[in-house]
């Protein structure tokens, strides 16, 4: 009998079993969705711009222009295409005073969780969902990400942020009006550290950027998924989650500061393309998404953004948990297959 296989991170020291064996079917995945309960009021709504504190960044329509602008003096404008407000429950939160740098991590094994945590608001529509949003809508989506990324990342004290978004309630969503968070932190988040550091190693080594290297080697592999003019798709050849995948901008930057209009268009369509596909696949399955980014000048040559996408389809339980070891039952080779598939139909 062939055994499963085990297979390890492009750059993480992280283990997968890929149960070849008892591989399952994307399709197997499918099932009843369960309706988060719909708030009576939904505090993201328009018209409910009150029940939030004030924003942060709104995008406001017009004429044919978008004017950017902020909530100030107590007024909040409705007429808005996106909108970012601080989180009532910030994780993080600003310093309330200026404040050292150097006084917030205070030693190897406490610090204070100064910072920022923001909800971005896709858009005025209760129920928009990336996969089915009209492109433009999704552009705004992703300029305001890069609006907030550039503003937070100027902060002294703050080294990373991460731009991330759960979908369904079981993916952590506890509101169901599309939205995505930002969460600022005074240190680089463990397993970006570790993918910076490895690529640094890399670099160090062979003087060339390690997902470049990726980017060609799996594209011409089975786990390529979708590949266009900028970007390229990739289901991970050690994949932790069913269904995984990966989108990486074939030109080699850091992160997303310095994406040009067309290049943030071309992101849009592609990110709604691969999630249509996850959602017309499984019948919208529960996901997180991530970015993966530095806007630390030491890493500009080595790093590569990324976005990983972690579709909700399986119980991290006793062993994943204890081990750190985890067990995907969706081959990354099977993924693409399916998700290929799904794109082109
Ligand atoms: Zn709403
Ligand atoms: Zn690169
Ligand atoms: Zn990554």
């Amino acid at each position: 009998m062939p055994y499963n296989e085990l297979r390890k991170d492009y750059l993480l020291d992280r283990w997968v079993v890929i149960a070849t064996e008892r591989s399952r079917r994307p399709t197997d995945f499918a099932k009843q969705k369960k309706e988060p309960a719909k708030a009576s009021v939904c505090p993201l709504c328009p018209g409910n711009e009150h029940m939030t504190p004030p924003a942060v960044l709104v995008y406001l329509k017009s004429n044919r222009e978008i004017r950017k602008d902020k909530d100030e003096n107590g007024f909040r404008p409705k007429n808005w295409l996106i909108r970012c407000v601080p989180n009532l429950f910030p994780a993080f939160a600003p310093p309330q005073a200026q404040i050292d740098p150097a006084q917030i991590m205070k030693s190897d094994s406490f610090g204070l969780a100064i910072g920022h945590h923001e909800v971005l608001v896709e858009s005025p529509r209760h129920d928009e969902d990336p996969a089915d949003a009209e492109l433009p809508q999704l552009t705004h989506v992703i300029n305001a990400y890069i609006d907030r990324l550039r503003e937070l990342s100027a902060k002294p004290y703050v080294h990373y942020v991460s731009i991330f978004r759960n979908h369904g309630l079981e993916a952590g969503a506890s509101l169901s009006h599309a939205h995505s968070q930002i969460i600022a932190t005074p240190f680089v988040p463990t397993i970006v550290d570790e993918e910076i550091a490895a690529s640094k190693n890399f670099w160090n080594q062979h003087e060339r950027c390690i997902f470049c290297g990726i980017i060609e080697r799996e594209s011409k592999s089975p786990r390529l998924v979708h590949d266009n003019a900028r970007f390229v798709v990739l289901a991970p050849y050690a994949s932790v989650h069913p269904m995984e995948f990966w989108i990486l901008p074939k030109k080699h930057d850091a992160n997303l500061l310095n994406l040009t209009q067309t290049e943030t268009k071309a992101f849009a369509e592609t990110l709604k393309a691969s999630l249509k596909a996850l959602k017309d696949l499984v019948n919208d399955p529960p996901y997180n998404y991530g970015f993966h980014l530095s806007t630390n000048k030491d890493a500009e040559n080595c790093y590569h953004w990324h976005l990983e996408v972690y579709p909700r389809l399986s119980i991290w339980a006793g062993f994943e948990k204890s081990t750190g070891v985890y067990i995907n039952t969706v081959t990354p080779e099977t993924a693409t297959a399916e998700l290929k598939k799904a794109i082109l139909a």
